[in-house]
């Protein structure tokens, strides 16, 4: 089920060079099942917010590689890793592709408050510290270092096999965080464009 740790496994979407757009019209319950997923995000039993809920320990350990990027602009915040992911409230299906006869690839993204935790350099925390939205969890973790939380809501990636026959999801991966460009001060909510000037959730200024 894990994709891409090991370098000489080939990637995930490499696995389906079949993926193609082109053959729905074999079957009537694909084009079906793709305009449900799409416009539902359900297909019978299978809801795809309620699957990714109940896989979120498996993000949780798998997008704590890609909290670096998120911070990587932000010095300051020190050794960022994801310690939770709250329920997702909005699910987007970015692409349905058709594999073999009863199987669909499908690329989405989940949006969820995300809880990193990380560690402040005291003297850089007390000119920070009411720039972000940190949660401190320890003031003095150590000599040296303040523990934070912060809660930002973000878009993740992820992509799934799923066959409609059994109504199961066969194999999937995660594929890190959209690309954001900081977050809303207020609410903790993704920048997702560069010309953003209101955040999309709370409506309040971002500069
Ligand atoms: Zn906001």
């Amino acid at each position: 089920m894990v994709a891409g740790s090991n370098p000489a496994e080939p990637t995930f979407e490499a696995k389906f060079p079949q993926k193609a757009t082109d053959s729905f019209q074999k079957s009537h319950v694909l084009p079906e099942a793709t305009e449900q997923l799409r416009r539902e995000g359900k297909y019978k039993s299978f809801l795809i917010s309620e699957w990714f809920n109940g896989n979120s320990e498996y993000f949780v350990t798998t997008l704590s590689k890609y909290a670096e990027e998120v911070f990587s602009s932000y010095h300051e915040l020190e050794s960022p890793d994801v310690s939770y992911i709250e329920e997702s409230d909005k699910i987007e299906i970015e692409d349905i592709y058709k594999l073999e006869d009863d199987m669909l690839y499908i690329d989405a993204i989940a949006y969820a408050d995300v809880v990193f935790s990380m560690f402040i350099y005291k003297p850089d925390f007390y000119l920070i510290e009411d720039e972000y939205l940190l949660d401190v969890q320890d003031y003095d973790w150590n000599e040296h270092y303040v523990w934070a939380e912060m809660i930002l809501y973000l878009p993740i990636k992820f992509s799934l096999v799923f066959n409609i026959l059994n109504e199961q999801v066969k194999e999937f991966e995660v594929n890190g965080f959209e690309e954001i460009f900081g977050w809303c001060k207020s609410c903790g909510a993704a920048v997702i464009s560069d010309a953003a000037e209101v955040c999309y959730r709370c409506e309040k200024q971002l500069f």
